[in-house]
């Protein structure tokens, strides 16, 4: 079996399972993200899974995989709402730091204007995810939030995290800084767990 990116001058690449010959795990893949995540490629071919390995009712497997995304997406909001107030703390100290003819950045009216922007975007992202919380705890279904505030997280970690690498000027782009981490590994919320697209498309037809 080969992988897409398979190379036969390299065929250590490609690493046959020992429990499912025709299951295929490639080598871990360089990704931009999230770096300390390894990612694989893999390929099944003719699988057969053994009866006694069957996990819950055949042919139930997508929605067992939407009920868990349910779960994924809530855990993301929090992720984004610390993760934005981290950044956006991170950019206050930079801007207190940094003098540029001879006063912080942080004197601009046009930075701190943005910032509190997102510090209130910030802020009901955490109440909406508290809101989640007491309709969990009353057993209510709470897809429509959770859709709601995953699409909010994505849409506010890619605003926090452009906007405050911008404010790091050329610094941001140094690997060793924290800002362009937070930069590179915010940029996936769009994207796993189901990408904003698809949020916004299953909000709809709620
Ligand atoms: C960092 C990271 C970690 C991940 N971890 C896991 C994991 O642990 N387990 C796991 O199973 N998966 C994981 N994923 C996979 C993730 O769930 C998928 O990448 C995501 O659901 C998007 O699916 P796709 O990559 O097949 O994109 P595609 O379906 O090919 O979509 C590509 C793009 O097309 C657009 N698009 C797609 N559908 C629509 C639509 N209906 N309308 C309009 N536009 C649309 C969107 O912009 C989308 O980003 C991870 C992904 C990332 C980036």
């Amino acid at each position: 079996m080969r992988l897409p990116d398979w190379n036969p001058s390299r065929p250590g690449r490609l690493r046959p399972c020992r429990t499912a010959g025709a299951l295929a795990v490639a080598s871990p893949r360089r990704h931009a993200v999230r770096r300390l995540v390894r990612l694989h490629e893999l390929a099944h071919e003719d699988v057969r899974v053994p009866a006694e390995n069957l996990i819950g009712e055949e042919g139930e497997g997508f929605i067992y995989q939407m009920k868990q995304f349910q779960h994924e997406r809530f855990a993301i909001i929090p992720i984004a709402y610390v993760s934005a107030s981290d950044i956006i703390k991170l950019t206050i100290e930079h801007l207190g730091e940094r003098i540029v003819f001879g006063k912080p950045l942080l004197t601009k009216q046009a930075l701190r204007h943005r910032l509190a922007g997102w510090q209130a975007e910030t802020a009901a992202l955490r109440a909406l995810a508290y809101q989640i919380t007491g309709m969990k705890n009353k057993g209510l279904d709470v897809t429509r939030e959770v859709t709601m505030g995953k699409l909010l997280a994505g849409g506010l970690m890619r605003r926090v995290t452009d906007g405050c690498i911008q404010m790091f000027g050329g610094t941001g782009f140094m690997n060793e800084s924290l800002i362009t981490r937070y930069w590179r590994d915010a940029r996936a919320i769009s994207v796993a767990g189901g990408a904003d697209e698809v949020m916004a498309e299953v909000l709809s037809r709620l």
